[in-house]
């Protein structure tokens, strides 16, 4: 083994389960990175690509469009909050941030206001692996400490938990607001930072200050979208709506690579004119790939007609009873769960490779990273399956590691 120990064969997957080339059956607590929500090979989700596979695989989205992107953008518009109504696609969680954080630049370009180059985010933050989201996740907790130096340093804060760090945060903004395009948060949870959960306080607080020093919000629902903590969208408890939302993972139930950036009237507004320099020039090959629109579509069929909400309820249940043991274990400093994410925090970062290893060992696919062993299972598994899950963390935790 060098810096990755090899990667395990896997045949097929199945439900919340992945079929290994050797036979052996994991049970799957990560759902891919938090993507397949409604378990792997949903046959609707299925039978509605195999139908747009007959029709159109793809087709160029510049210039010509087709009806399962217009049907995924109306559909977008009416779940989500305000007057989140203009919808960007392309093919990557990244990709969607990047464009969102070119939206931001260059709406103040295009209203004609100089100098707005740089963003606010937070510690514990994570948006992303290309150059520019790179330079908005937690410089420490988010992976690219490596770079720190050589890319465009932005302005990271503390997220304004109480009336204390939102006055420090008013002041930063009153030392930097006319340089910031937009502020970016991870609505409730700040996944990949460190599995980090925040009161809807939060939202309140930086919507506040948003419209005080006028600058945009950012929310990006990449992982918290679809379900995840609970309700359809994360921001949905706040009642606060930002100026751009990102999407992505859970979109299409896990099946195909598609994203969005949405944005409001407001900044499409600064965007819609006869002067076509106006435009926001981005333009991936695959944007809108009908597949995956299809696909999303299928997925969003599931979460109307479906008992997410009831499932996603049962396994919060079932993930707090079944971790909360682990609370006791040596080297534990807290267990929390919201919605379907179940984390157990260790006081010092584990040897995640070793762990997801002897995880595998026990039939189950758990990847902790950093100080944190998590599970984000999908919202159909069974209760045996998730009991198999959290049985596995406290038995591992609980032996002299
Ligand atoms: N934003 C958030 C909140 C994420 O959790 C992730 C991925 O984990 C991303 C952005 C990047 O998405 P992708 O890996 O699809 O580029």
């Amino acid at each position: 083994m060098k810096t990755a120990p090899p990667p395990l064969p896997v045949a097929r997957t199945q439900g919340a389960q992945i079929v290994l080339e050797d036979g052996r059956v994991l049970v799957d607590g990560v759902a891919s990175w938090w993507t397949a929500c409604h378990g792997y090979n949903h046959p609707h989700i299925r039978a509605a690509v195999a139908r747009q596979l007959e029709r159109a695989p793809h087709v160029m989205f510049g210039g010509l469009a087709h009806e399962p992107a217009y049907v995924l953008a109306e559909r977008l518009a009416a779940l989500l909050p305000g007057e989140l109504d203009h919808v960007f696609f392309a093919e990557s969680g990244s990709v969607a941030v990047e464009i969102a954080m070119k939206m931001a630049l260059q709406y103040w370009i295009n209203r004609g206001v100089a100098g707005r180059t740089r963003f606010l985010s937070f510690f514990g933050g994570y948006h992303g692996d290309t150059l520019a989201t790179m330079t908005v996740c937690d410089p420490e907790e988010g992976m690219h400490g490596l770079f720190a130096g050589v890319l465009p340093s932005q302005v990271i804060a503390h997220l304004p938990k109480d009336d204390a760090s939102e006055a420090e945060l008013d002041r930063e903004l009153s030392a930097h607001g006319r340089d910031i395009a937009a502020i970016l948060v991870e609505p409730r949870v700040q996944g990949a930072g460190g599995m980090l959960f925040h009161h809807d306080d939060v939202l309140r607080r930086l919507r506040r200050l948003a419209d005080r020093h006028d600058v945009l919000l950012i929310f990006d629902e990449i992982f918290t979208g679809f379900g995840r903590t609970g309700d359809l969208f994360a921001c949905a408890g706040s009642g606060v709506t930002p100026d751009i939302i990102t999407l992505s993972k859970a979109l299409t139930g896990g099946t195909l690579p598609l994203s969005a950036a949405v944005a409001s009237r407001r900044v499409f507004e600064a965007f819609w004119s006869d002067d076509t320099g106006a435009a926001l020039m981005h333009g991936p090959t695959y944007m809108a790939n009908p597949l995956a629109c299809a696909a999303a579509n299928a997925s969003l069929d599931l979460f109307e007609d479906g008992d997410w909400l009831a499932n996603v309820a049962r396994v919060s249940a079932g993930l707090k009873a079944g971790l909360e043991p682990c609370r006791a274990a040596d080297g534990v400093v807290d267990v929390r769960v919201l919605g379907a994410i179940g984390v157990v925090e260790l006081e010092r970062a584990a040897d995640a490779g070793a762990l997801c290893r002897r995880f595998a060992e026990r039939g189950v696919w758990i990847r902790p990273f950093g100080k944190v062993v998590y599970l984000t299972p999908a919202f159909v598994m069974s209760d045996d399956e998730l009991g198999q899950l959290t049985r596995a963390i406290c038995d591992e935790l609980g032996q002299d590691r």
